[in-house]
This record gives C-alpha cells, sequence and structure tokens, in this order.
C-alpha cells in the first residue's frame, strides 16, 4: 500500500528540496511507494490529514511556522526534519543573534543592495517570532536528516527505508552536505 507523503518548507531556502530533487533516477524508484499529497513542488495550499511520512525543511522563525509544525505534527504518523535548519536552527538561527528588530532593521533599510532601500516590506508578512528554533522546540521529531543541505543519497536512503518500513541503514559517505 502506497505510503501519504508531504514535503513542507518552513524557515529554509530550499535548498534541502533541490538535494531531495537531486535524487534523480532514484525518483523514479521510491515514486511507486508513495502519493505525494503536499508540496511545494505541487498544488494544495492546506496540510492534509492522514499523512504517514512529513518531510519537513527549514526551522520554526515566523508565527505561520509555527501554526503550521504544530498541524504537521498533529497529522502526521513520521516527521522527518530535513536538513540542518529543522534540525538544529542552523542559518536561519542566525538571526537570533540580532532579534526580529534589528535584523529587519538591518535586511530593509540598511542593507546596501536592496532595490527598495529604506521601505519594510508593504504586504503582509508572517510575524517573525522572538527566536528561530529548530523543530524538535515545538514538537516531537521522528527522524534527523542532517547536512546543509543533507546528500541527495542519505534523504533517498531514509525515505526508501521509511516507504519500505525497514531500519535506516545510513550508506557510508553520506553524512556529508549534499
Ligand atoms: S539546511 Fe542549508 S540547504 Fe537546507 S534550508 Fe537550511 S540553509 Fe538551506
Amino acid at each position: 500500500m502506497k505510503k501519504r507523503v508531504a514535503t513542507v518548507w518552513l524557515g529554509g531556502c530550499s535548498g534541502c528540496h533541490m538535494s531531495l530533487l537531486d535524487i534523480d533516477e532514484g525518483l523514479l524508484e521510491i515514486a511507486p511507494l508513495m502519493d505525494l499529497v503536499k508540496s511545494p513542488l505541487v498544488d494544495g495550499k492546506e496540510f492534509p490529514e492522514g499523512v504517514d511520512v512529513a518531510v519537513v525543511e527549514g526551522c520554526v522563525s515566523t508565527d505561520h511556522d509555527r501554526i503550521q509544525i504544530f498541524k504537521i505534527r498533529e497529522r502526521s504518523k513520521v516527521l522527518i526534519a530535513l536538513g540542518d535548519c529543522a534540525v538544529t536552527g542552523n542559518v536561519t538561527a542566525l538571526r537570533n543573534l540580532l532579534g526580529p528588530a534589528a535584523m529587519l532593521d538591518q535586511a530593509y533599510q540598511k542593507a546596501a543592495t536592496n532595490d527598495n532601500q529604506g521601505e519594510m516590506p508593504s504586504v503582509e508578512i508572517p510575524t517573525l517570532l522572538p527566536r528561530a528554533s529548530p523543530l524538535s522546540h515545538y514538537v516531537k521529531v521522528d527522524v534527523h536528516v542532517p547536512g546543509c543541505p543533507p546528500s541527495p543519497d542519505l534523504i533517498f536512503a531514509a525515505l526508501k527505508a521509511l516507504l519500505e518500513g525497514r531500519p535506516l541503514v545510513i550508506p557510508s559517505g553520506t553524512l556529508k552536505n549534499g
């Protein structure tokens, strides 16, 4: 029976999803084992009920991320933290050194390369939390897949093991950045 898989991108740069796509022909091997029910790669806004495996890139950085991660946990049997931002906070959590107000000031008013220098974003954007935090700060994480980004071989090995319902054996040489 196919597993219902969702992939989500919270406070990250999309690099982990790019590494997921870099599985290349391995995608053909795991595609028959799953239905992709939610992803930045497909349509659908709402995270669905009854997900078997949720793959989450990025940390919890905004109030929207926080709502999302609780919903994802509630609706998923297995939650994978994909990449160092999801596992530790990593790059996204560097803003913790400044705090939200100083970081926004730096990014939107002082940044020399900003085309709209001096202006804060004019459309509604999610409110930044005081700190960017790894997923495990808010919810139970079942599998951590480290790397910035994780190597495609490691992502493939983790997904294939989960989809086939067997323990993950980490292939040698895959615990390095993709
Ligand atoms: S772990 Fe690295 S590649 Fe993945 S979202 Fe964070 S910064 Fe990007």
